[in-house]
């Protein structure tokens, strides 16, 4: 059944070749027990491995149930090792990791066997070897004996037709040597068994034929056979061989697991790469997260503001003028000094017009195209002329105004008010800037409820919901200034009268203590709104201004919309932006005042004619009109005749006021605004880039307006602020890509560490490699189990990573949020640490491509005999 024809092999070394075996010629019978005796390096283990197709011949033929081998290829002696022979070593070469089952299961998991089959043939086959009892203990805890038994049982599990066995009782004492003996004796009953020994009495007991070798010859054989007369037999199946992915991930983990320390060290290892990377994106995005607040912060306090009325300042506020060209500075002399000239720039800006913006036109085009202004923006606020006119709610001691702030006029310094008002009229200037913006105690927050998050903390109570809710703002550290909460009503004004009697008298006044309120003392505050055109009641023919009269505006404001104090919140950290202390409202209180305001029968009556002023109803005056009383007809001076002196003064009174009256000044003194045409147009960008998108929607804009020939609407605004803080950006991104290149040489340093570990993980693991191949393992899988490894590897180096740099950014967070108030500055991202992981696996599987496949194309020879 077995022929081998003048089979050849030789080993060349470097000085000279060695023939191992020399023109060799045998024929084994189907079943018999042949011994092979001979000196050292006679060539027995060389012929042993020839047949076993763990090495091959130089020339010559072995012939396997008359079919020649020599067109066999790789995948061939794969299977021809997993299927037709089975392996005995002097030595065991047993998997040390693997329990004795689970080694001799091996060889059938390589050719695919159930889970259940693998389990019964192994379990029977290591009882036929009489070791039914220590299938689940690790080969270093059985004897010598006993694990040349599991070898036994492992060679015989998958039936093959042929056993080789390398000097299997060469490590052992006599009395085990009989019991292996025994049992190879037993299984020449029915198989092939060739066995290399150098005991001349166990070949004599024990083989019915021996063969001596000498020099790669055979020199003689007790029981020839000339391979005829044997039954040919039935050339059994064989199936190709291949590891599944889970037997090469059982194999790596059951491996690694027995070196559990040095696992965890590798691990450990290649995950330093992991951690420096999650650290730098931790931090990265930590920052960026803190600079894009601090942008929202600083761009939600100082938006793009366009107002009805400007100056185009931007030429002086821009530095262009100070930067001069190479070509110009050659000119220069280098011994003078020279002039940047802004003079003649900032004279032709004064003496040109205010300009005027058409905010209505810019309202429309805003809200009606897709332009990129709204996608740029978190909110754009329109402003209006008018001011939220809110009481205490309590006037049993007397009405107090809460908004605008009745403060500077309780301590007579209304002239500061009315100077500082004109100042903000000054064109340009923001009224974010302005001295009367510190009268609005009120201030309407951002429609934008993601900014609202981000901007204010809520201490108690909630973000008001409807329009008739508010909240109260203070700082960051829970404070607001006394003004704040005299304006509110919380401190009473007339501590402040007495403050300045007792100035004005020359007497000194001393520090006040800091006052506390609690909570509950804030929540449920209750204010009045009070409409402009509620200041009004109609007194016959003309409406008459009752904004005086004590009882009156008591009634009023008892009978007025409620509006409530729903929760209190701190501004968060603010960057650049200036804290804003005092009331919030939302956007629809505001428009719910326009609405009434223009539902209101006073503003209907006098839109219904705008000749006649309704507060006199006498009709406006036509622009340099004066009064003329030769003009009058003799009736209505007679009945101006028939006046006495007290109606007389008043009806002058009338006049005065009337001569400079006008429709337009009439409603705006009533409030009634419309709703499409703002005062001030606010957007508030999302970031710096964002910004200078809206800024180019902007010119788009007017570049459109010019083309369609409508030169008024052209919007001109100047955005101050933006020129200071458009250089944080600029930084953000050198920073970025700093971090980028750090996160580079981490991810290269990693790799290269995976790759010296990997290297270093198949030295260790030669023996196995080599077992492995012997029980029929191709190329691939043995590829296929470090390949397995690295990924195991990668995978805890990367989870260990990631948990690491969790745990670090514990205590950073905290010791950062302590000392800089700034929250969260190591923040993970979830889908960073999902993709970490996956690159870890990804860069320890490249890493250890190369140290596997140098694995695989080890000789098994070779690594068998390696220790
Ligand atoms: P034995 O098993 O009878 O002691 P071997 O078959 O192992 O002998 O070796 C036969 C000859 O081939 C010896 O001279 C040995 O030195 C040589 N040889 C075996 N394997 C190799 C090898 N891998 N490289 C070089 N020489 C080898
Ligand atoms: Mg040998």
């Amino acid at each position: 059944m077995l022929e081998i024809k003048n089979v050849t092999k030789s080993y060349k070394l470097e000085s000279f070749t060695q023939k191992a075996l020399d023109k060799l010629s045998i024929n084994f019978r189907k079943n018999e027990f042949a011994s092979i005796l001979g000196p050292s390096g006679s060539g027995k283990t060389t012929l042993l491995n020839i047949i076993g197709g763990l090495d091959h011949y130089d020339s010559g033929d072995l012939i396997i149930n008359e079919i020649s081998t020599k067109k066999y290829n790789d995948s061939d002696w794969d299977s021809y090792r997993n299927y037709r022979v089975g392996f005995v070593f002097q030595s065991y070469n047993l998997i040390p990791h693997q329990s004795v089952l689970s080694n001799v299961e091996l060889a059938l998991t390589l050719s695919g066997t159930s889970k259940q089959e693998r389990r019964r043939k192994a379990k029977s086959a290591l009882e036929k070897v009489g070791l039914k009892k220590h299938i689940n203990k690790k080969p270093s805890q059985l004897s010598g004996g006993q694990m040349q038994r599991v070898a036994i049982a492992r060679a015989l599990v998958n039936d093959p037709e042929i056993l080789l066995a390398d000097e299997p009782t060469g490590a052992l004492d006599s009395e085990t040597s009989k019991q292996v003996m025994d049992i190879l004796k037993e299984v020449s009953r029915d198989k092939l068994v060739i066995m290399v020994t150098h005991n001349p009495e166990l070949a004599q007991e024990y083989s019915n034929r021996i063969v001596k070798l000498k020099d790669g010859k055979i020199i003689d054989d007790s029981n020839p056979y000339d391979g005829k007369g044997d039954t040919s037999l039935e050339s059994s199946k064989m199936n190709k061989t291949s590891m599944k992915l889970r037997t090469a991930l059982e194999l790596s983990l059951n491996n690694l697991l027995t070196k559990k320390g040095r696992t965890i060290l590798t691990a450990f290892a290649g995950s330093i790469g992991i951690i420096g990377i999650a650290l730098i994106l931790s931090i990265s995005n930590g920052v960026k997260n803190y600079i894009n607040k601090i942008e929202e912060d600083t761009l939600t306090s100082y938006p793009i503001s366009i107002e009805k009325s400007t100056v185009d300042m931007s030429s002086i506020t821009q530095n262009e003028s100070s930067k001069i060209d190479e070509k110009e500075k050659n000119k220069r002399d280098k011994d003078k000094i020279y002039s940047i000239n802004i003079m003649n720039k900032v004279l032709n800006i004064f003496s040109n017009q205010v300009q005027n913006n058409n905010l209505k036109a810019l309202k429309e085009y805003i809200e009606s195209t897709d332009n990129g202004i709204k996608k740029n923006a978190t909110s754009i606020q329109y402003d209006y002329d008018l001011d939220l006119n809110i009481y205490s709610a309590d006037t049993s001691k007397g009405i107090l105004r809460v908004n605008p702030s009745s403060v500077l006029e309780t301590i007579g310094a209304q002239d500061l008010v009315s100077n500082q008002n004109s100042m903000t009229s000054l064109p340009g200037m923001s009224s974010s800037f302005s001295m009367s913006s510190r009268l609005n105690m009120w201030t309407e927050l951002l429609d934008n409820d993601k900014i609202l998050k981000n901007k204010y903390k809520v201490l108690s109570g909630k973000m008001p919901e409807k329009y008739n809710e508010v909240v109260l703002i203070v700082s960051d550290d829970k404070q607001i200034s006394d003004y704040a909460l005299y304006s509110l009503g919380l401190i009473d004004q007339s501590n402040l009268k007495g403050a300045m009697k007792k100035i004005k008298s020359g007497e000194e006044i001393k520090e006040e203590d800091t006052k506390s309120f609690s909570y509950d003392d804030i929540l449920g505050l209750k204010y009045k709104l009070i409409l402009n055109c509620d200041y009004y009641e109609k007194n016959g023919s003309v409406w008459e201004d009752k904004s005086d009269n004590e009882e009156y505006m008591k009634d009023k404001i008892n009978n007025a919309e409620e509006i409530k104090v729903v929760g209190i919140v701190s501004q968060r950290g603010s960057g650049l932006s200036n804290s804003e202390s005092g009331i919030g409202y939302l956007t629809s209180l505001k428009d719910y005042v326009i609405d009434k305001i223009n539902e209101s029968e006073i503003v209907k009556e006098q839109k219904s004619n705008d000749k006649v002023n309704i507060f006199t109803n006498l009709e406006f005056p036509e622009e340099g009109e004066k009064f003329d009383y030769t003009s009058l007809s003799d009736e209505q001076k007679m009945y101006l005749e028939s006046l006495s002196a007290e109606q007389m003064a008043k009806l002058m009174e009338t006049y005065a006021s009337n001569s400079d009256a006008s429709y337009e000044n009439n409603l705006s003194k009533l409030g009634s605004v419309e709703k499409d045409n703002p005062s001030t147009i606010n957007i508030y960008p999302k970031d710096f880039d964002a910004k200078e998108n809206i800024g180019n929607a902007i010119k788009k804009y007017n570049k459109i307006q010019t083309k369609e020939g409508n030169e008024d609407n052209v919007i001109v605004y100047s955005d101050i602020v933006g020129a200071l803080i458009s250089s944080v950006g600029d930084i953000v991104d050198v920073v970025s890509y700093v971090l980028i290149a750090f996160v580079t040489i981490s991810l290269v340093v990693s790799s290269i560490m995976i790759a010296i570990i990997t290297y270093i993980s198949v030295l260790e693991r030669t023996k196995e490699i080599g077992i492995l191949r012997s029980i029929g393992a191709s190329k691939k899988d043995i590829t296929h189990v470090f390949n397995a490894e690295t990924m195991i590897e990668g995978f805890s180096s990367g989870i260990l990573g990631i948990f690491i740099t969790i745990l670090i950014s514990v205590p950073v967070n905290i010791i950062v949020n302590n000392s800089f108030g700034v929250e969260n500055i190591c923040s993970l991202p979830f889908l960073a640490a999902i993709l970490l992981v996956v690159i870890s696996i990804l860069l320890t599987v490249i890493a250890g491509l190369i140290p596997s496949k140098m694995a695989a194309r080890k000789d098994p020879v070779e690594a068998l005999r390696s220790e």
